[in-house]
């Protein structure tokens, strides 16, 4: 299993250290439950669950702001499960958009799979499926942390002079979580979830939640992305980088996928049919963490593409 934190600047040292707790806390709750006989599915929305709740990360609770000073999130989850004949797998999906009331957009991304026909859902609509799963809303409000909030006020001078797509700071903006497992039946699954960019615009949809953009899942392996959605969006960076594994092993196909960018700024993680796990960035950092039998856990700041070719 890998779980990613985001791509984009570096965090600011004082943040560091929660960051990477936060991170491995993520990958031990996947762990977990892989270890003992879970499904994939279970252990991405898990270890997403523990990042999404987490002020440090922007998902759920502690998501960047728009330019109006609301948390709207995007989050989904995809899953190809192995149903032994060669290169064949039962694949579903379920995703939400622009949601406002729910701590954990990533579970309601999972009820949008299980409880309806359809595969993505927005807003309000999305949140009447929250009921139906049994997954609490709360005031739009309580989404919003302290640090989240100070760092709007930061950002508010550059929009209010027109530059509505101004970055902030990109040092303390990314945060963007995902996850991509392997389970012992071969079950492979993606879960991706953001509060978007910085300085959006109310009602603006990110990669995150669109198939084969910001996470996919086929027979042939897993992605979850983060960086730059609009680009990704553009080159459909997850599916492109699953695609890329038929004939490169997980890294070196991350790294081709993320050529389509031309310059934007990414990140992608990776898990094949055999559970290799891979992963790239151009952006100045992206942090992981892994999970696999032989190594167990590791927290990791990998460098990037960038550097490698300087
Ligand atoms: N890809 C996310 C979005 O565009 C942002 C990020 O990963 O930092 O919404």
């Amino acid at each position: 299993m890998i779980v990613h934190g985001g791509a984009g600047g570096r965090a600011l040292p004082a943040d560091r250290p929660a960051r990477r707790r936060g991170l491995l806390a993520a990958v031990a709750r996947g762990a977990e439950i892989l270890r003992g006989g879970g499904a994939a599915l279970d252990a991405v929305i898990a270890a997403v669950t523990v990042l999404e709740d987490d002020p440090y990360f922007n998902a759920g609770y502690g998501s960047v702001l728009t330019t109006d000073g609301r948390v709207e999130m995007d989050a989904a989850v995809m899953c190809a499960d192995n149903i032994k004949a060669p290169r064949k797998a039962a694949v579903r999906a379920g995703g939400v958009v622009l949601v406002t009331r729910v701590r954990n957009p990533i579970r309601l991304a999972r009820a949008v799979m299980e409880l309806t026909p359809h595969l993505l859902m927005a807003g309000a609509g999305a949140e009447r499926i929250a009921r139906r799963a049994g997954i609490p809303l709360c005031r739009p409000s309580e989404l919003i942390s302290q640090r989240a909030r100070e760092r709007w006020i930061q950002t508010r001078g550059a929009v209010g002079k027109g530059a509505a797509e101004a970055p902030a700071d990109p040092a303390r903006e990314h945060g963007t979580v995902g996850a991509v497992a392997r389970d012992r039946f071969g079950n492979l699954a993606a879960a991706t979830s953001t509060g978007g960019v910085p300085g959006k615009l109310p009602g603006r949809i990110g990669d995150s939640a669109i198939i084969g953009a910001g996470l996919y899942a086929s027979a042939r392996g897993a992605a979850s992305a983060t960086g730059s959605g609009e680009a990704i969006m553009r080159a459909g960076l997850c599916r492109a980088a699953v695609e890329a594994m038929a004939r490169r092993e997980p890294s070196r196909a991350a790294e081709f996928a993320l050529q389509a960018l031309e310059g934007a700024e990414a990140g992608v993680i990776l898990i094949d049919a055999k559970g290799r796990i891979g992963f790239a960035h151009n952006a100045p950092a992206m942090e992981i963490a892994t999970f696999t039998p032989s190594a167990g856990m590791r927290h990791l700041a990998p460098p990037s593409m960038l550097a490698a070719a300087e």
